[in-house]
């Protein structure tokens, strides 16, 4: 009998090692699914800025508006230049330019990676990381090169009652305020997410991973 329950003990201490296990597989994933859309986006705002000779507006001090009216800013302003097809075009001898046709979007994000549509605006429609949370984006060099803070939920198109702090006006970063002087910023909140005990420390972004947003027991 009393082998019986040592054996069940350890079945169960075995099942609570394995979740554990589990859990951190599934953290690690999410990490490393957003490092990868940090990374795809860069490549693909570079590609834009080769055909564009600019990065496209961050929708905050410019407005960007879709053809249903909505307002776009921050990272659904981003997705909105990136996932739609670019015009191609040319100038001719007497410098005027032309549309030669469509090109394929930039960027192709698959339905997981994006929010439900806004009141029915295909357009208005914006990029999320592997936990489900929009991203941001502040364009450096066009509009004005302004830094834009986005300290609060209003640049995202879901109304959030939620919101951390910026993570460019806090002691993780290497200085305060723009980090990409000239370029663009962009980031996830990582698994932080929208949430009230928000995790600064796990911002993925593409100045860097500011920090791991590991468990101490890792
Ligand atoms: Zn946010």
């Amino acid at each position: 009998m009393v082998e019986l329950l040592i054996v069940i003990s350890l079945i169960l201490l075995l099942m609570a090692i394995f979740a554990v296990g589990m859990q951190n597989v599934k953290k690690k994933m999410r990490v490393s699914r957003t490092v990868s859309l940090v990374e795809r986006v860069g490549i693909a705002l570079e590609s834009y800025h080769s055909a564009h000779g600019a990065y496209p507006s961050d929708g905050i001090e410019s407005p960007v508006v879709t053809r249903d009216g909505t307002r776009l800013k921050s990272g659904a302003a981003l997705t909105h230049a990136l996932t739609r097809p670019m015009l191609k075009t040319r100038t001719n001898a007497a410098g005027e330019r032309i549309v030669m046709g469509k090109s394929e979007p930039l960027l192709d994000l698959p339905q997981g990676e994006l929010t439900k549509p806004l009141e029915g605006d295909k357009e208005a429609v914006e990029m999320v990381d592997a936990w489900g949370n929009e991203l941001h984006y502040d364009n450096l060099s066009g509009d004005t090169g302004r830094f834009d803070e986005q300290g609060d939920g209003s640049v995202h198109l879901s109304d959030l009652d939620e919101h951390e702090e910026d993570p460019r006006t806090t002691e993780l970063v290497i200085r305060d305020g723009a980090q990409s002087t000239g370029k663009f910023d962009f980031w996830s909140h990582g698994l932080g997410g929208h949430s009230e005990e928000s995790v600064l420390e796990a911002t993925i972004s593409n100045w860097g991973t500011v920090a791991t947003g590991e468990d101490e027991d890792d």
